[in-house]
């Protein structure tokens, strides 16, 4: 009796580990510390004026203090279509699609959105963006998930078919949401320094880098120290796409297949990744969105790309 009695407690407790366990298949920890995930778009530049300029002359944030707190990549990709749209899609879903750019075809299969937001109702999410066209991220056509699950969305100048925005408000907006919401997953995007290249105007361009890092500077001194988010944060910080190097036409234009759209940047921070590391090995964009299932604990159908190993301490 006392044995039925032993093997009924242990099949409990097994059970209950297993039922209060991360159930996927690509299970780095059952431990992460995260609980929050943050990525940080800063919107078309180039990696020959971020990270890899070696002087980070328009990245000192970016390239030398947070960089310095997590890893930044040599070897990062968008190697899909490089433009606004697609290059989203990609980092939120796991998947490359030639997604409209005009914010008019929603996505064919949901983002890490509606799968976190499936997997855990109570938590927050939030899509905020300069570009009014990114809210149709928060949905799908998928017949399955349409309506279903969807993030908060704070974008353009008052939703879809409003128009852009000023960086500065979405700056504020996005202190406002993390301080008030405390959101557990959102996206941030800056839509400079693409805005101002596409007007030809270099010095513009390289001058909205520069802001737009102390822009991003300021949202990640909030996440150290406001108490919801202080060291239970993971911040990605990337672009969706580049701009054409010099021999493809120039920094004013991208959506090719040259080095220049493809190759971005990607710092990588949080409480279970390295600090002070670069990583040289090959990436991409489409790895992003299965790391944050991994960090999170979530299902993730149908993704292409794969978790980010090397970033775990
Ligand atoms: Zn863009
Ligand atoms: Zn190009």
């Amino acid at each position: 009796m006392q044995k039925l009695a032993f093997k009924f407690t242990s099949l409990v407790i097994v059970g209950f580990l297993l039922f209060f366990s991360c159930q996927k298949t690509t299970i780095i920890s059952t431990k992460h510390l995260t609980e929050k995930v943050i990525i940080i778009v800063m919107d078309g530049a180039r990696f020959s004026e971020t990270w890899g300029d070696s002087s980070h002359t328009f990245t000192p944030n970016l390239s030398n203090i947070i960089a310095s707190k997590g890893c930044a990549f040599n070897e990062f990709y968008n190697n899909g279509d490089t433009y606004t749209s697609p290059g989203h899609l990609a980092m939120l879903s796991g998947q490359y699609y030639n997604l409209n750019n005009s914010g008019t075809e929603l996505p064919p299969f949901p983002t890490i959105f509606q799968y976190f937001n499936q997997t855990y109702p109570n938590k927050k999410s939030w899509l905020i963006a300069s570009k009014d066209k990114l809210e149709v991220l928060a949905n799908t056509s998928d017949t399955k998930y349409n309506n279903l699950h969807l993030a908060n969305t704070d974008c353009g100048i008052s939703g879809l078919g409003s128009g852009y925005r000023d960086d500065s408000i979405t700056l504020q907006n996005s202190l406002n949401i993390l301080a008030n919401q405390h959101p557990d997953l959102t996206l941030i995007n800056f839509r400079e320094p693409d805005f101002t290249a596409h007007m030809s105007d270099s010095l513009g361009y390289l001058n909205q880098i520069k802001k737009v890092d102390s822009l991003i500077y300021e949202l990640f001194k909030l996440t150290e120290t406001n108490t919801n988010f202080k060291e239970k944060t993971t911040i990605f910080i990337t672009n969706d796409h580049g701009r054409h190097n010099d021999l493809n036409g120039g920094y004013s234009n991208h959506g090719d297949n040259c080095l220049g759209c493809r190759q971005i940047m990607l710092f990588a921070t949080g409480p279970d990744f390295k600090t002070n590391s670069v990583i040289s090995s090959n990436y991409e964009l489409i790895d992003i969105a299965p790391t944050i299932a991994e960090l999170m604990c979530f299902e993730l159908p149908n993704s292409q790309g794969k978790v980010m190993s090397e970033l775990f301490k």
